[in-house]
C-alpha cells in the first residue's frame, strides 16, 4: 500500500473538493446569518399587536448573531492549523455559482463530500505506511509563538468571510499559505455544504462533548467493553492492532488506543479530517473551545436558552488521555487504501461504528473486513442499514441495500462466525433536548473470522 502514484487528473479532483470544503467552511457565517435575516423578515411582517407579544425575539435573534460569530471564530481557528496535503495555490479559478437547493435531511453518514474519490493524505500519527504526510498527535507545544503568516492568515479569512473576498486583501504582500485559503472563500457553497458543516458542529458534540457522553455510551462502550474482553492479555508484548474504518472525528479510534491497543482510524471526509486533525492536535487543555450546535434550527426547541445553550469542548484532553504509540488517522477511501495486498491478514480486530451503510457495495465493505483481518481476529459492528446511497438515483451510482439477514450471509460466506448479537437503541448526533429525537434500533454483533472464507461454502437454507 501507498505506492500508487496519482495522476495529476486526481490530484486536481482533489484539489478542487477541499476547496470546495475549505469555501463551505468559510461559508458558514454568511449562511447562518441569511437564517437570522430571514427569521427577522419573517418577524417584521408580523402584525402589530402579534409583534408586541413576541417583543422578546429581536433580542434571541442579536443573541443567535452572537453565538454565530462564536462558531466562526473555532471554525476559523481549525482552518487556520489545517496544513493541506497539496499545493493548493495553483490555478485558482472560482467555480460557476451553484445553484443547488437539495438540502436534505439524512443519515448519520451523509457528511460525505462528493469529490472525495481515492486515498487523501492527512494522518495523524505515525503511518508509515501510508504515502501520507503525518500529522503526530502529540502534545502540542504550549509556547508557540504566532508567527505573522499565521496572524495576517486568521484576519485575512475573517474578512474574506465576511465580504465575499475582497481581492485587495488577497493581492500583494500575502503569504501564499493565506491565498489559498482567502481565494477559496471565492467558491460558491451549495446549500448541501452548509448544511455539512453544521453536520460536523453536531459530530463534535456526539465525539467530543460532555453532552455527547449519553450517545458514546450506548454506542462506543458495548464496543471498548467487548474489545477490552476479548484482548485481556494486550499489555503483554506487542499491543493487538484495530482498525476504525469511517472514523468520523476520532473518539472511537482514540478510546480503543488508549485500552492498549494500535489504533487506526480511516476517514475519508475532509470535513471531519481537518475537524479532529484540528481537535486531536491543537487542544491545549480540556474544554479549550466553546461552540453553540443548536442554534441552526427554530423548531422542537423548549426554550431560547435551550437552542442558545453553549456547548465546550473537547470534555478531555486528548493528548492526555494514555493513548498507545502508533495511534494514527488514516484519510481515504476505505475501500481504495485497504483493498490492497499489503494489507491482508495485518489487524487483529476491526471495528465499524454506523459506517456498514455508507457503502456502494456492503458486500465489498465485508469482503475487505474478511481480507484485511488476521485468522482468528474480531469485527465488533454497531449500526443500522439505513443505506446512504440508497435514494441516489444517478445511472452511474450503485447502492446494494441489504437486510440483515442477508449482511450476515455475506458475512459468513466470508468465513465469520458470530459470536455475539444484540440490538442496541441509541441516537446519532442527536440535541438531547429537542423535542424531536431520531432513535435507531441499531444492529449489534461480534464475528470472529474463522478462516479465509473461500474454503467456508455455507449452504443457505
Ligand atoms: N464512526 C463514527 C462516524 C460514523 S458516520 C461515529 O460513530 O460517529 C460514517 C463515517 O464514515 C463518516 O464520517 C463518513 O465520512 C465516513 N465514510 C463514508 N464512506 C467512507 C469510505 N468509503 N471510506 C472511509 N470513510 C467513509
Amino acid at each position: 500500500m501507498g505506492d500508487r502514484v496519482y495522476t495529476k487528473e486526481e490530484e486536481d479532483l482533489e484539489i478542487q473538493s477541499l476547496r470546495r470544503i475549505i469555501s463551505a467552511y468559510l461559508n458558514y457565517p454568511d449562511a447562518a446569518e441569511k437564517d437570522v435575516r430571514r427569521y427577522e423578515r419573517s418577524f417584521k411582517k408580523l402584525p402589530p399587536p402579534h409583534k408586541a407579544l413576541l417583543s422578546h425575539l429581536p433580542l434571541k435573534f442579536q443573541r443567535i448573531r452572537w453565538c454565530i460569530s462564536m462558531n466562526t471564530s473555532f471554525i476559523m481557528n481549525m482552518l487556520q492549523a489545517f496544513e493541506p496535503p497539496f499545493d493548493m495555490i495553483e490555478d485558482i479559478e472560482p467555480d460557476h455559482v451553484h445553484t443547488t437547493e437539495n438540502t436534505h435531511e439524512h443519515s448519520h453518514s451523509d457528511i460525505s463530500p462528493i469529490g472525495e474519490r481515492r486515498n487523501i493524505s492527512i494522518s495523524l500519527g505515525d503511518s508509515s505506511d501510508f504515502p501520507n504526510k503525518s500529522h503526530k498527535l502529540e502534545a502540542p507545544s504550549l509556547d508557540k509563538e504566532e508567527t505573522h503568516a499565521e496572524c495576517s492568515l486568521r484576519s485575512t479569512m475573517h474578512r474574506c468571510a465576511v465580504q465575499n473576498c475582497d481581492d485587495k486583501l488577497c493581492n500583494g504582500d500575502e503569504k501564499a499559505s493565506c491565498d489559498w485559503k482567502c481565494h477559496a472563500s471565492m467558491f460558491s457553497v451549495s446549500l448541501v455544504d452548509v448544511d455539512k458543516v453544521r453536520c460536523i458542529i453536531r459530530n463534535i458534540v456526539r465525539d467530543w462533548a460532555q453532552e455527547g457522553q449519553r450517545e458514546r455510551d450506548e454506542c462506543y462502550k458495548p464496543i471498548l467493553e467487548e474489545i477490552n474482553r476479548l484482548f485481556p492479555d494486550r499489555t503483554r508484548g506487542r499491543p493487538p492492532s484495530c482498525l476504525v474504518p469511517g472514523a468520523g472525528l476520532g473518539r472511537l479510534a482514540l478510546e480503543i488506543s488508549s485500552l492498549g491497543f494500535v489504533s487506526q482510524g480511516n476517514e475519508f471526509s475532509y470535513y471531519m479530517m481537518i475537524c479532529s486533525s484540528f481537535i486531536l492536535n491543537n487542544t491545549r487543555e480540556a474544554n479549550e473551545w466553546t461552540i453553540y450546535p443548536w442554534i441552526h434550527s427554530n423548531c422542537n426547541s423548549l426554550s431560547t436558552d435551550d437552542q442558545l445553550r453553549p456547548v465546550s469542548f473537547p470534555d478531555i484532553h486528548p493528548a492526555s488521555a494514555g493513548i498507545t504509540e502508533g495511534f494514527s488517522m488514516c484519510g481515504g477511501d476505505f475501500v481504495e487504501v485497504y483493498n490492497d495486498r499489503s494489507q491482508e491478514g495485518s489487524w487483529d480486530a476491526v471495528v465499524t461504528c454506523f459506517f456498514l451503510d455508507t457503502a456502494h457495495n456492503i458486500v465489498e465493505y465485508i469482503e475487505i473486513i474478511a481480507k484485511i483481518l488476521k485468522v482468528g481476529g474480531v469485527w465488533i459492528n454497531l449500526g443500522p442499514l439505513l443505506y446512504h446511497f440508497a435514494d441516489s438515483y444517478g445511472e452511474d451510482e450503485m447502492s446494494i441495500e441489504l437486510s440483515l439477514e442477508d449482511v450476515k450471509k455475506v458475512a459468513f460466506y466470508y468465513g465469520f462466525e458470530l459470536e455475539v448479537e444484540k440490538m442496541i437503541e441509541t441516537t446519532y448526533t442527536a440535541n438531547t433536548r429537542s423535542m424531536m429525537q431520531t432513535r435507531y434500533t441499531a444492529a449489534y454483533w461480534t464475528m470472529k473470522k474463522k478462516n479465509h472464507g473461500s474454503k467456508a461454502v455455507h449452504t443457505d437454507k
